[in-house]
């Protein structure tokens, strides 16, 4: 048995260039492994919470110095001496150490930096690839070179991640999942490429937003998933057949008083009205996922939306469950949504993570893994998502470092699967 040696926590910087925690961890067989944790912009009401200095010397009150001396001075006395294979045991040290419902002592971030960190040296230890150890410890999922999950790139940023004059958070192209992974991923090269190049002839172009996808000057929500169609129609693909369409609305943050303000009608929208123009948007463009349709705590509209449209496309939880099993199984109960979003760091362990996974799971729920829009190069979320046998990835678009970090580390399984039965 391998016994953990030590753990250190330090400061680092995420893509937006906020401050994040980065743990490392050492067993006594010489065995190591390094998470970082991702931040979000559009969070979730009842996320876990991410501890922040809020010291204004440092960072603008940014800084993480205090979680990680959540790592360095209580959690790591605890871990030292443990078995990084029991991430059980390791999770629940963690969830007694903090105590609270929702993380805010020692910090989500702190806790999840180790537990994540725990989960790659138990892989290391047991000298396998991050994503095998997860599919022989949960056996959730049989992954083979063909059956890896579907990704969604986001290839225009509005919302929180964009330039400001787009409502909706999320605009996506979703490849067929009757495609490889790799032809997939040359799917979402070529189509962002071509999207440049149409949005710059309209010119449209604005910059990239936090996800790596454009941040275009468009007027209305429509302009942009007509934009998508413009171009998918110039490309080699055909829509609604090799790629479809999705959106992540993120609708809490257009949620002011009871209403939602976008900017393709006059008027401000109940949610009953929002619903109603949502599922003409679906049937004209056959979309294939809605995300966070309406703000967090609607369940009414979530059930209505759900009830009407859940047939035929994902309505996906994020805001709405925040990873949260308790938020899940009210889901559940109500019919509010059909498809799961996978963000660890809404909960704060490695095992309460996989907890969700397998009561959607046995809900017949799809489930995607997903990304923060403050990320870095962690490749981790790939591994976990083949490994657990996620349905789809949201790494964001196909461009910028922290986003490709985790669409080339499932390039690489499906390589490194291909080599052990080749054709
Ligand atoms: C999302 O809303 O799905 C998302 C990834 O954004 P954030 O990380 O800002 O919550
Ligand atoms: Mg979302």
């Amino acid at each position: 048995m391998s016994k953990i040696k030590s753990v250190y926590a330090r400061e680092i910087l995420d893509s937006r260039g906020n401050p994040t925690i980065e743990t490392t961890i050492w067993s006594d067989t010489n065995h190591g492994a390094v998470a970082s944790i991702p931040s979000g912009a559009s969070t979730g009401r009842l996320e876990a919470v991410e501890l922040r200095d809020n010291d204004p010397a440092r960072f603008d009150g940014m800084g993480v110095l205090k979680a990680c001396a959540s790592v360095n001075q209580i959690i790591s006395k605890y871990i030292i001496g443990q078995d990084p294979l029991k991430q059980n045991n390791i999770d629940q040290i963690l969830l007694n150490l903090d105590g609270t419902v929702n993380k805010s002592k020692l910090g989500a971030n702190a806790i999840l930096s180790v537990s994540q960190a725990c989960f790659e040296l138990g892989a290391a230890c047991s000298e396998m690839p991050t994503f095998e150890y997860a599919v022989q410890k949960y056996g959730l999922g049989t992954p083979s070179a063909l059956h890896l999950p579907t990704p969604i790139f986001n290839m225009i940023n509005g919302g929180k991640h964009g330039a400001g004059n787009l409502d909706f958070q999320e605009y996506h192209c979703i490849p067929s999942s009757r495609k490889k992974f790799s032809d997939a991923l040359e799917m979402g090269s070529e189509l962002y490429h071509l999207l440049k190049k149409v949005l710059t002839e309209k010119k449209a172009i604005h910059s990239v937003g936090d996800e790596g996808g454009f941040a275009p000057n468009l007027f209305s929500n429509t302009d942009a998933i007509e934009l998508l169609v413009e171009m998918i129609e110039s490309s080699k693909y055909k829509l609604n057949e090799d790629v479809y369409l999705g959106l992540d609305l993120a609708a809490s943050s257009f949620y002011k008083g009871n209403k939602y303000t976008i900017s393709d009608v006059k008027e401000s929208l109940s949610g009953q009205q929002l619903g109603d123009f949502l599922i003409d948007l679906v049937h004209k463009y056959s979309l294939l996922s809605v995300e966070d349709p309406f703000e967090q705590d609607s369940w009414d509209d979530w059930s209505n939306f759900t009830g009407s449209v859940g047939k035929q496309l994902m309505v996906v939880g994020d805001d709405l469950l925040v990873t949260n099993r308790i938020r899940l199984q009210e889901a559940i109960k109500k019919g509010a949504c059909n498809a799961v979003l996978i963000k660890p760091n809404q909960i704060g362990t490695i095992s309460e993570t996989v907890s969700v996974i397998k009561l959607a799971r046995q809900n017949e729920m799809s489930i995607i893994v997903s990304h923060r829009s403050g990320d870095t190069d962690e490749d981790f979320l790939a591994d976990f998502a083949v490994g657990i046998g996620a349905d789809f990835v949201k790494f964001g678009a196909p461009g910028r470092g922290e986003r490709v970090a985790k669409y080339n580390r499932i390039l690489f399984i499906q390589e490194y699967l291909e080599s052990l039965n080749p054709q």
